[in-house]
């Protein structure tokens, strides 16, 4: 039995924890889960920025495509003069040169070295009459475009299976070497001056925006940037200004514009946006559900535990009551049977005896009337017949009820009344118990020289019931504890004092009934005080009647003892 209590504990504490646990894993997965969009999403614009440079390569080399069909040998025997160039070739650097993306064409045999001695004479193609013409004017990209490729070659010539090998000077030239592939000797090399601006402006730059769309749709921001400059020469979003420290990755062209790059951020684009709008969704809905649990199962437990101790109590009063009820019960019976035998005479002892029985059933009476009450209770259909009362003459008539259980107990009582308090409506028999109550437990948790003051008075919306005693007084965190049926402070004196914790749960649930309220403020030592407050009916006040006893002494205001 002691260990079911920790077990139970344990218990707890472990639901607690598969909760928990569970709940961080859930959110852990979640987290995973959108990682993984947004990688996946990432990688997936790092694929587009890589076949963005395939294209623009694609681009380049699109319009000498047909240039590895010819027949190298015959090239090589037309290089005689620019008028003899193979007709083959003449055509398709015919259609070359309309392409806007060149801006000149030259034509070099390998004999020839303008690298090494810019000025040499090469032929240049003139598209107005369709032939090349032999020329010692041009740029000294066209020498350095030609001398880059020929070192290249001269290396690579002896390995190489293709008959056309393209070889870029950054973003100023594109050469094309045409190679014997069975004598693996260059043929002659062939110069496509790049035309910056229309590979920008009429290529590049329009389709980066065809591809990537603007940074807010795609999620990604793109920037053609030349690095050995650090210039933009084109942007997806003009609106945002390029700086380094936003570039998340960098994309190089394949051997091509080697000056070049594209520089990206990876800004949140509508799909993660969508997910990180579901993850918080989630992580809402499992902190929802999460609390949820966490409540049941604590709720659930201090409800068990709640009525595992009920249960107890509910155990140890059907002992006392059977206990209590005998007591008098065997008292009765015992004077009873003496009085039958006629054995007694003695009208001293037959008083005696019949002040026995007396009291004896009357604390059968209280006993049971206290049953009663519980019971009453726990049925629903609880009849309560409210009228209007004004408390002062109630309390009066009650008190002359009381009269002689005062004496008894030796009573020193206190009236504080406004007799102009308004009316309240109750249930009368109700007022009765909670008074009988109230004042029992000031009387029991008294020492000796019981003082009981009561206090009636109102403000506009409530009349207050206040029993006031200098008593033994309630440590504070019982306070909240002690309306509950069967609660007993566990104490020295209370162990002493016969009850059965069900008074106080009595005057709460019929205070209630009757659309009122109960408070406790009590300090152990000092005594307590007990505040019960019914809302004001709107029935007009009585007249005072200023020849009541009791109202004698409220005037007087001076303590009372009832002898
Ligand atoms: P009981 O039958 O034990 O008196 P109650 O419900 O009337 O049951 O009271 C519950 C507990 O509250 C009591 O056991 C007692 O410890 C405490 N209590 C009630 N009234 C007073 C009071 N006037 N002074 C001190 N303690 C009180």
């Amino acid at each position: 039995m002691k260990y079911y209590r920790y077990v139970r504990w344990i218990f707890l504490a472990l639901g607690l924890t598969a909760v928990i646990g569970l709940t961080v894993m859930n959110v852990y997965s979640l987290y995973a889960l959108h990682d993984n969009k947004v990688q996946s999403s990432v990688e997936k614009q790092k694929r587009q920025l890589m076949e963005y440079t395939n294209q623009v390569r694609s681009r380049f080399r699109y319009p000498v495509r047909t240039l590895w069909q010819l027949d190298m040998e015959e090239v090589k025997a037309s290089l005689t003069s620019p008028s003899d160039v193979h007709h083959d070739l003449v055509v398709i650097i015919e259609e070359t040169s309309r392409d806007g993306l060149f801006s000149d064409i030259y034509l070099s045999t390998p004999e020839c070295a303008p690298c090494e001695r810019h000025g040499d004479t090469i032929w240049h193609y003139q598209p107005e009459i369709g032939r090349f013409a032999a020329t010692t004017e041009y740029d000294q990209l066209v020498s350095d475009g030609l001398g880059i490729t020929r070192t290249r070659m001269n290396a690579l010539v002896q390995d190489y299976r293709w008959n056309t090998r393209v070889i870029f000077d950054t973003h100023n030239s594109m050469t094309v070497a045409l190679i014997n592939s069975s004598s693996r000797e260059v043929v002659a090399y062939l110069l496509l001056v790049i035309d910056q601006d229309f590979l920008v402006t009429s290529y590049m730059g329009p389709k980066l925006a065809d591809t990537f769309g603007t940074g807010e749709e795609t999620g990604i921001i793109v920037w053609l940037h030349d690095w050995t400059r650090n210039e933009v020469l084109s942007t997806t979003s003009p609106e945002v200004a390029y700086s380094y420290q936003n570039v998340d990755f960098i994309q190089n062209f394949p051997d091509l514009l080697n000056n070049w790059n594209l520089k990206a951020t990876f800004t949140a684009n509508p799909d993660i946006a969508a997910s990180r709008a579901s993850l918080t969704r989630n992580l809402f809905v499992l902190a929802g559900a999460m609390l949820l649990l966490i409540g049941a199962f604590v709720f659930m437990f201090f409800t068990a535990q709640r009525e595992r101790s009920l249960a107890q109590r509910q155990a140890l009063f059907l002992a006392n009551v059977t206990h209590e009820l005998k007591t008098p019960l065997a008292v009765i019976s015992a004077a009873g049977e003496n009085l039958s035998d006629g054995r007694v005479t003695d009208p001293v002892r037959l008083k005696s005896y019949g002040t026995h029985i007396f009291n004896e059933s009357l604390r059968l009476r209280t006993m049971i009337d206290r049953l009663l009450d519980v019971a009453r209770f726990n049925t629903k259909n609880v009849r309560i017949r409210k009228i209007q009362t004004h408390l002062p003459d109630f309390l009066q008539d009650y008190l002359k009820k009381k009269k002689s259980y005062l004496e008894s107990h030796d009573v020193i009582l206190h009236l504080d009344i406004d007799e102009k308090v308004p009316q309240i409506e109750v249930d009368q028999s109700d007022l009765q118990s909670i008074l009988d109550n109230l004042i029992d437990n000031a009387v029991k948790y008294s020492h000796d020289g019981k003082f009981i003051e009561i206090r009636i008075n109102s403000s506009n919306e409530h009349v207050s019931l206040i029993v006031k005693d200098k008593g033994v007084g309630i440590p504070k965190e019982f306070h909240k504890y002690i309306f509950d049926k069967f609660f007993r402070v566990e104490d020295a004196l209370t162990a002493q004092t016969k009850g059965h914790g069900l008074g106080l749960s009595i005057v709460k649930d019929l205070t209630m009934r009757n659309g009122g309220t109960v408070s406790v403020s009590s300090t152990p030592g000092k005594g307590s005080v007990f505040s019960i407050r019914f809302p004001v009916t709107d029935s007009p006040v009585p007249q005072n009647d200023t020849s009541s006893p009791i109202r004698e002494q409220t005037k007087q205001q001076e303590p009372e003892h009832v002898p």
